[in-house]
């Protein structure tokens, strides 16, 4: 296999305590996150609010500076860039971030072709027929016609508005991309249509996609592999179907018990995931594994979060599937009633 384009190696990130209420800064947003990202290939991340995922980008793209550990893209350190060099990596537009729906905060004045060529103005160094030609030729990759140049982001529907978005993301030629939720506000027609573009833009342009998601299910059908994080930890990762068949860690087979339209191997149902109270009533450690107090499997190792152990997998590198559970995969002996005796009445999700 080749080597990765991006690697993040024990990345944490934590956030100021909050100076007034309701503002940001909720302490470690990231905790000692390994990751690898490869050319082409479509990552999902999947987590709940919260859970460190769109931080997990900002940090790849610079917007928010780790307390430790370090994000290395095709090779270069990025944390030890500074000046030219550092101002070089941002101007060349190599990774990119696509927002959930950019064109609200922007200004309704601008039309479609000033909003998907901001990002040139960063990248800088080109007369107007070549800007006039990225614009064009990133507009044709997301499959909207150049009569949209002209107009403006409130006469467009959101499935265009989110196309407009991936255009302007990839007018810079990004190696790779992070869109931010891109289809949880659309229905299903657009969401079908702006995840097959998203697998067209990864074969056509060779880009490396992370889909940020809080749902599992949308990523089934698009995604190559998937990373599961918690309260700021990367809990699982490994290849997309053999996670969604056979989840390691007790958080990720809950979400894919409750994400109906996932098929499982196993059939699980939330209960026998959750701790039977709710919450297993014990002051675990801060130390203590990121799920302790909801883990129906949770026992006295679990006062230690243990590390992202190898968990067997069938794929070509089994090494790629890891799982942060002191009994991965093994808690399936201990479910409550067991596979075999669960009513299939109780399939249908809460
Ligand atoms: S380490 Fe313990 S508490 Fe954490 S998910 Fe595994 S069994 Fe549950």
């Amino acid at each position: 296999m080749s080597a990765p384009l991006l690697v993040v190696r024990d990345l944490t990130v934590t956030y100021a305590p909050p100076r007034r209420k309701g503002s940001l800064g909720t302490g470690a947003a990231l905790s000692a996150v390994d990751l690898e990202i490869h050319a082409g290939e479509i990552v999902g991340v999947v987590g709940e609010t919260g859970s460190g995922k769109t931080t997990l980008a900002r940090a790849t793209v610079g917007l928010v500076r780790p307390a430790a550990g370090a994000i290395s893209f095709e090779g270069k350190e990025l944390g030890v860039l500074r000046g030219r060099d550092l101002r070089d990596f941002r101007r060349s537009g190599q990774v990119q971030l696509a927002f959930q729906d950019p064109l609200r905060a922007l200004d309704g004045d601008l039309t479609v072709a000033q909003v998907v060529a901001e990002p040139l103005d960063i990248v800088g160094g080109l007369d107007k027929a070549e800007r006039r030609r990225r614009v064009d030729e990133a507009l044709g990759l997301v499959g909207l016609e150049t009569s949209f140049r002209d107009r403006h982001p409130r006469q467009l529907s959101g499935g265009q508005r989110q196309r407009v978005s991936l255009a302007r993301a990839i007018v810079t030629r990004p190696r790779l991309l992070f869109c931010d939720e891109p289809v949880s506000a659309l229905d299903v027609s657009n969401r079908n249509l702006v995840l097959r573009l998203l697998d067209t833009l990864r074969t056509e342009l060779g880009l490396a996609v992370v889909i940020i998601a809080h749902d599992l299910s949308s990523l089934a059908g698009v995604a190559d592999r998937v990373a599961v994080f918690y309260r700021g930890r990367l809990v699982e990762q490994g290849p997309i179907g053999e996670v969604l068949a056979r989840p390691a860690h007790p958080y990720t087979a809950l979400l894919t018990a409750s994400a109906p339209s996932v098929q499982l191997e196993d059939r699980l149902h939330p209960d026998q995931l959750r701790h039977p109270l709710g919450d297993t009533g014990r002051t675990w450690s801060d130390g203590a594994c990121v799920f302790a107090s909801r883990c129906a499997f949770a026992h006295d190792a679990c006062d230690e979060q243990p590390a992202l152990l190898t968990v067997a997998g069938s794929g070509p590198d089994p090494t790629r599937r890891t799982a942060a559970c002191h009994v991965a995969d093994a808690w399936r002996t201990q479910l409550d009633p067991p596979l075999d005796r669960l009513d299939p009445q109780k399939e249908a999700v809460s």
